[in-house]
């Protein structure tokens, strides 16, 4: 503000007649003490994208390889991370890809009722399609052993399927990792009860909304590419689940992928792809709403939040 003679004139006037007549004091507003609902809507060429926020999850950073030094920059022992699922309405069909992880942890589960908050209704969901089955993605498909989504049908990759539905897989995995054979059976039991578990290999698994294969962190683990009237997001499912650590050193893996050598090989494709091609990627562990660009800045890549915006 420029301020001039006459500005500080009428200043010391105003002094003088709140003095004059008393004017009442400020009122002061009580502290809300709530998060506002956490969706973000934009559209993709005809289709509209709402971005569902399931809340966060702390993830310690020394579950990534690499440089611990590196690691700190993330200031603490844990960071939290974001958790996003994706409602698309193509007009046609109303698909939420993944579910979020309620029960994992008290600050999930959010996903249903920022879905309510968005203007949806959960028995208006036609297909829930998964990136994988990982809890933090397959969790919220059921509540009380009751389908959260009762009229969706659940598509997930064959591969994906077929690995945690091996028994032979569940006896040669390790200890800590024997509990996420039995959530996903849990989880799918509603849905499989109904005849309403679906499989699919790659291409469109309904109609605007493709699957691309991403193998490593899990054998099954999915992209999907929306695409309508020339625009494109990427969903690219968990492809990093740290921006700061993963993206400028894609060769880092965390302790949850499966295969970590075939992830980093995915991850470094998937950035490459991204950055030549100028793609709009949103993830599930980006800091919601978790779209943006990835960019090249000299030989490394960087990930640049897309500013607030109704389109892609
Ligand atoms: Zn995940």
């Amino acid at each position: 503000m420029l301020i001039t003679r006459r500005s500080l004139t009428f200043g010391a006037l105003g002094g003088a007649l709140a003095s004059t007549f008393s004017l009442p004091a400020l009122a002061r507003a009580p502290k809300l003490g709530v998060q506002a609902p956490g969706y973000y809507r934009l559209t993709v060429g005809s289709s509209e994208v709402t971005i569902l926020a399931d809340g966060f999850i702390p993830l310690g950073t020394k579950l990534f390889t690499g440089d611990p030094s590196a690691q700190s920059v993330l200031g603490a022992d844990t960071v939290k991370t974001s958790v996003n699922g994706w409602l698309i309405n193509t007009g046609d069909r109303l698909i939420l890809i993944d579910s979020g992880g309620s029960g994992l942890t008290d600050s999930l589960g959010k996903l249903s009722s920022n879905l309510l908050a968005a203007g949806y209704a959960l028995d208006q969901v036609d297909i829930v399609v998964l990136t994988h089955l990982h809890g933090d993605h397959c969790s919220g498909l059921t509540a009380g052993g009751q389908a959260v989504f009762p009229n969706a049908v659940v598509r997930v990759a064959e591969a994906e399927l077929a690995f945690w539905s091996s028994a032979e897989n569940l006896a040669k995995a390790p200890e800590g990792m024997k509990g996420q054979f039995k959530l996903i059976e849990t989880k799918l039991k509603p849905y499989r009860g109904a005849g309403r578990i679906q499989t699919f290999r790659t291409g469109e698994v309904v109609s605007g909304v493709t699957a691309e294969p991403a193998p490593g962190h899990t054998p099954g683990h999915t992209m999907f590419r929306i695409a309508s009237g020339g625009a494109q997001l990427l969903i690219w499912g968990d492809i990093a689940h740290n921006a700061a650590l993963q993206i400028p050193e894609p060769s880092r893996s965390i302790a949850y992928d499966v295969d970590p050598a075939m992830a980093v090989e995915t991850r470094k494709k998937v950035l490459d792809q991204a950055a030549t091609d100028k793609l709009a990627i949103t993830g599930a562990h980006l800091p919601f709403p978790g779209v943006g660009r990835i960019v090249r800045i000299g030989g490394a890549y960087g990930y640049v939040a897309e500013p607030w915006s109704q389109s892609i």
